[in-house]
């Protein structure tokens, strides 16, 4: 390991977005922390607005708040967003939670495309979403959804989807990074393929926003929706976000109706009105203290620039795999997300037989705080403005101890722990 500590040590001095680590709240700096893509660790910033949303505009300012930024609040903090997923200014809402978007957005394209009765998607997707896209056929009154096998747990199959689309499809609904192998779709070909047989698409950005730079106006994607406290660091239970594209807002209809989506929400007219525009898609009051801190993140990631993120997410990763090939091989450790960096997130998935066993160990013995993911992977995701070189060694090295010392409990995990 001696030369792997001395090439981290070298590539953190060289690393031009170092500095971003002390603007989170880090407090146990041993620590080793690579669930960012589970749960973003809190920014300094973040910490700052959600106290001033607390105290200066609920405790001071009380209901006027209304009129200075909260009504604006999930349009503007929208736009602000909008960069990072490569959308226009009108076409990001803050909103709500991902499934519950992603079940607006699928009512809402089934019902644009009458006839069409048919959702494809991949068995690599989140399974909430798979949820969701099953109630919204229901909702929207019946229909067939198609989970495409991938080609072996890793890489989604675009050959599959691509075979699976047809005449009688409306929509195709994937994550655009999937949650456990950390594989990446080719947005721009399969929006296309969606679009050559008529059908509308829906990705989940979830694991890719804030991540790496995401282009819905260039691949011509319809819909979108992501989490806000993974990588975009906004906090337990951020709202999420959802993206409609300009020229199709006026066409869809938003299945939840509710006074925020109305042209004139504080006329109390007992007849429905929605907007033409984005607003459509929200549904009620937005909340406010869990909304406050998501700017601070989004902020961060603009001022690092996702080109230089995304190089280092790369240079992480490839940095983990070729660490866990050349010690973590031996005790029978697998990659088990792509090897090809185009390919891949910002996560690497371990694949163990004990994993569940070994994620416990880790945190327990070493301090070090993967995710497990079930069945067997230990999941090290890497957020490249408070990730270091050295904590993947510091990983690598903790998880070689357990495998060599076999310190952790074999068998399988106690049931209903996730
Ligand atoms: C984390 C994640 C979600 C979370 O959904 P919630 O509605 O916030 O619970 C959804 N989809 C994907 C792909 C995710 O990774």
């Amino acid at each position: 390991m001696q030369h792997f500590r001395e090439r981290a040590e070298a590539l953190d001095a060289a690393d031009p977005l170092a500095g971003f680590r002390a603007r989170f709240a880090i407090l146990n700096p041993d620590e080793v922390y690579l669930d960012g893509n589970s749960l973003g660790r809190a920014p300094h910033a973040g910490l700052e607005r959600l106290e001033s949303a607390a105290r200066d505009a609920w405790a001071a300012g009380l209901v006027g708040s209304w009129k200075t930024g909260w009504y604006e609040a999930p349009l503007r903090v929208g736009d602000r967003l909008a960069p990072l997923v490569g959308a226009h200014a009108g076409e990001v809402a803050i909103a709500d939670s991902t499934t519950v978007n992603l079940y607006k957005l699928a009512v809402a394209a089934l019902r644009a495309r009458p006839g069409r009765r048919r959702v494809v998607t991949d068995d690599l997707n989140f399974p909430s979403d798979l949820y969701a896209l099953r109630s919204a056929l229901d909702a929207a009154g019946g229909g067939e959804l198609t989970v495409v096998p991938s080609q072996d747990g890793i890489h989604g199959s675009v050959e599959g989807l691509r075979a699976a689309l047809g005449a009688d499809t409306a929509l195709l609904s994937l994550s655009h990074t999937a949650f456990k192998s950390g594989f990446v779709y080719p947005m721009d070909r399969l929006t296309a393929a969606a679009h050559a047989v008529g059908a509308l698409t829906l990705w989940d950005l979830s694991h890719s926003v804030g991540a790496l730079p995401v282009d819905l106006s260039g691949c011509g994607a319809d819909l979108a929706v992501g989490c806000t406290y993974k990588y975009l660091n906004g906090g337990p239970g951020a709202p999420a976000f959802l993206f409609v594209r300009t020229d199709l807002q006026a066409q869809l209809e938003n299945p939840i109706g509710g006074w925020f989506a109305q042209l004139e929400p504080f006329a109390f007219d007992l007849e429905t009105k929605p907007t033409h525009d984005l607003r459509r898609f929200l549904v009620s009051t937005p909340p406010i203290l869990s909304l406050s801190p998501i700017e601070a993140g989004i902020d961060l990631l603009l001022e690092a620039g996702m080109d230089r993120v995304r190089a280092k997410s790369v240079a992480l990763t490839e940095f983990l795999i070729e660490m866990a090939d050349a010690v973590l091989d031996p005790f029978g450790v697998i990659v088990a997300s792509p090897r090809d960096p185009e390919q891949r997130g910002s996560h690497v998935s371990l694949r163990h037989p004990d994993a569940y066993a070994v994620c416990l160990a880790l945190i327990e013995q070493e301090s070090v705080v993967p995710d497990f993911r079930t069945p067997d992977n230990v999941r090290f995701g890497v957020t490249p403005l408070s990730t270091t070189f050295d904590e993947l060694v510091r990983a690598v090295e903790g998880l070689a101890r357990i495998l060599e010392g076999e310190t952790y409990h074999r068998g399988g995990r106690p049931s209903g722990v996730t």
